[in-house]
């Protein structure tokens, strides 16, 4: 699986949210993009996922540009949002049977699938529950569960860890990992430590320019290992004193 996007720019009005970005990503490995709030990550993930068009650039999942044959990624594609909306009457299963439905799942199948993951995401006891009593950790694994349904093989994930505890971080960090190794998984935070022991693979993006792209290896390997202070040396253009 490949994923190319090539000298990619977005404007909102009088807001230039991307800037000639181009970027390689492969399966084999969780790729970790981070960037301080208002980068441009969301814009990205939207662009990829065909839900915003760019005002320039293009993309392409193996080979198959997405502007032209949005099916080509629709079809495989994962997405978790930043704000997961839910249907707060409907209870867990009832809202993946639905998203199923709309992912064209058969319904044997979607049961078995969403039975998997309710248990993967220890949420099959409560399954029977409104989404109303959920919890915000609980909504979010919902919505997580829900970009897994179909089993995509490219998954985008924008700031997944947002309400999780630690326990569920890991959980969830150590599912991403195992998913990547045959699918593309993107995992886009502003929170360094979220990629930290995850990610093979990183880029940086700043005011809609990607400033860094490599191994954990080779972005730290001016601070001694130390994520956070290489992070910073990206994203201000000068390492702390
Ligand atoms: P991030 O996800 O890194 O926080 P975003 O992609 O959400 O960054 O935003 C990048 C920039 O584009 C910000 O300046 C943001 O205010 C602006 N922006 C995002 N969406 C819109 C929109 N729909 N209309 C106008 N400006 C937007």
């Amino acid at each position: 699986m490949n994923l190319n996007i090539i000298n990619l720019s977005k404007k909102y009005a009088g807001v230039q949210a991307l800037s000639d970005f181009t970027l390689e990503i492969e399966s084999g490995g969780v790729f970790g993009l981070v960037g301080p709030n208002g980068a441009g990550k969301s814009t990205l993930m939207k662009i990829l996922a065909t839900l915003v068009t760019p005002t320039s650039g293009s993309v392409t999942l193996n080979g198959i540009d997405i502007q032209k044959k949005p099916n080509a990624i629709r079809k495989t594609l994962g997405y978790l949002p930043q704000d997961v909306a839910v249907y707060p009457n409907l209870t867990a299963f009832e809202f993946l049977s639905y998203i199923s439905s709309l992912k064209g799942l058969k319904s044997g199948d979607a049961r078995r699938q969403i039975n998997d993951l309710l248990a993967i995401f220890h949420l099959s006891e409560y399954k029977k529950r409104r989404l109303s009593e959920y919890s915000g950790g609980m909504r979010q694994r919902v919505g997580i569960a829900c970009a897994l349904l179909g089993d995509p093989q490219v998954i985008i994930v924008d700031e997944p860890s947002v309400g999780l505890d630690p326990e569920e971080r890991i959980r969830l960090r150590d599912l991403l990992c195992d998913l990547a190794k045959t699918r593309i998984v993107l995992l886009s935070t502003h929170i360094i430590s979220d990629i930290e022991s995850t990610a093979s693979q990183l880029a940086v993006i700043q005011k809609g320019r990607l400033v860094f792209h490599g191994t954990p290896k080779v972005f730290t390997q001016n601070t001694d290992g130390n994520m956070e202070t290489a992070y910073l040396h990206f994203v201000h253009g000068g390492l702390p004193a």
